[in-house]
């Protein structure tokens, strides 16, 4: 049987220790934030008091130690997520800049009108708003692949919604609303069949299942580090390097340029740095590097089936609950709860269940759309990560319980 040592998992987090409202903290908002094991926070203390250096540009030693820090986690990246080259690995400041750079680069490239761009109803905001700006300047047209009741895509409406306009599928391999795990390693290959490249929002697979970008064809694949145990402020993009290549640069800056000159045109640097303009969040980059280590050493298979336990008691749990409706029912699931209770805002139950330490989200999930279509504008939403446990479940469930009942 497959076990995670939770204890010893809880032990490398600090903050796990503290009390919220005089109550145990029991942290169950991780697909919003994750909370960051001490060997990340050593990582960032380490790098400030030894060798914060900028990158690249100095001879020093520090620059050099900096440098040589910063390149190795393009390979600890390069390495998480089974990509064939670590030049294919583009530190951004998260999945939402990501999505902008390929909008921005390969969009502009690429789209104009006539073309069609397939996204999804079960889109985190972040993988909606940048297509649809930039078809409001393109004049390209996008398109929505529906879910069904259970929140899952309807993978025939899908087939029938590509065709030969269609340029880009853009979709999230883990919805953060309801926790549906979509099937990208067959959309790669509906899209490919299409000539279509496809974009994977993988901002909720990343901390939860093993990734192989190859395995999945992905053309592009983009997480933050916040919510893989890694720290705010930094992103992946992933794209194959012929793409990349082709791209034109997004962002202008130091970095990403191989000569600038005010007579002739400038010229830029190889990927990835002609996507890296600026000073880049050297110090989280690091700490991102050390996080995905740590869930290296602990293994994504087995947080992967500690934390479907978790689903599965906490769903039961629910069950319970007279007039409360789980939202996202797919079979194929991720640590992530959403639900309603007749009778109870979800504002109210989010505020209530705080002051018993338990720390779940309330609102749209940044997933408007996709709410609306299940006709509510807000659920609660608890989801869970390798450090949390069956006894947490516990206390979330009859918390819960607790405050239902008073709101009622
Ligand atoms: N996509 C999904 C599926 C997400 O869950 C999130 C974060 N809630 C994002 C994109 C955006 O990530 P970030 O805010 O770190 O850029």
């Amino acid at each position: 049987d497959l076990l995670l040592d939770v204890a010893r998992v809880r032990r490398d987090f600090p903050i796990l220790d503290r009390e919220v409202h005089g109550k145990p903290l029991v942290y169950l908002d991780n697909a919003a934030t994750s909370q960051t094991p001490r060997q990340v926070i050593e990582t960032l203390d380490d790098y400030y008091r030894r060798y914060n250096a900028n990158i690249h540009r100095g001879l020093h030693t520090l620059a050099d130690e900096a440098t040589a820090a910063f390149e190795g986690t393009r390979e600890t990246v390069r390495a998480f997520l089974g990509a064939a080259d670590s030049r294919e690995i583009i530190f951004t400041r998260g999945t939402t800049e990501a999505i902008n750079l390929v909008a921005n680069s390969w969009g502009r490239a690429n789209l104009g009108p006539g073309d069609e761009v397939l996204i999804s109803r079960l889109e985190h905001h972040s993988n909606i708003v940048p297509w649809q700006l930039l078809a409001g300047e393109l004049g390209f047209t996008l398109k929505v692949i529906p879910v069904d009741e259970r929140g899952v895509l309807d993978q025939t409406a899908y087939r029938d919604l590509i065709g030969e306009r269609t340029r880009l599928v853009a979709v999230n391999h883990v919805s953060n609303a309801f926790g549906t795990i979509n099937p990208v390693a067959e959309m790669a290959r509906v899209a490919h069949e299409h000539g279509a490249r496809i974009l994977i929002d993988g901002a909720q697979a990343a901390p939860h299942q093993a990734l192989d970008v190859r395995e999945i064809d992905a053309d592009f694949y983009a997480f933050s580090g916040h919510k893989v145990y890694g720290p705010t402020g930094v992103g992946v993009l992933y794209g194959k390097a012929e793409l990349l290549e082709a791209m034109p640069p997004w962002q202008g800056g130091g970095e990403m340029i191989k000569t600038v000159s005010l007579e002739v045109p400038s010229t830029f640097a190889d990927i990835p740095h002609k996507f890296e303009a600026g000073t880049p969040a050297i110090a989280e980059v690091i700490a991102l590097g050390r996080a995905l280590e740590w869930v290296g050493q602990i293994g994504l298979e087995l947080i992967s089936a500690w934390e479907a336990r978790l689903l599965a008691h906490a769903t039961e749990g629910l069950a319970g609950i007279e007039g409360l409706r789980i939202l996202g029912t797919a079979p194929d699931k991720a640590g992530v709860l959403s639900f309603v209770v007749d009778g109870a805002h979800s504002q109210d139950i989010g505020l209530l269940i705080d002051q018993l330490g338990v720390a779940i989200r309330t609102g749209h999930h940044c997933a408007q759309p996709l709410l609306s279509w299940f006709g509510v504008d807000a659920t609660c939403r608890a989801s869970f990560a390798a450090y949390n446990t069956p006894e947490e479940v516990d206390v979330f469930v009859e918390g819960l319980e607790r405050v239902v009942g008073m709101l009622r």
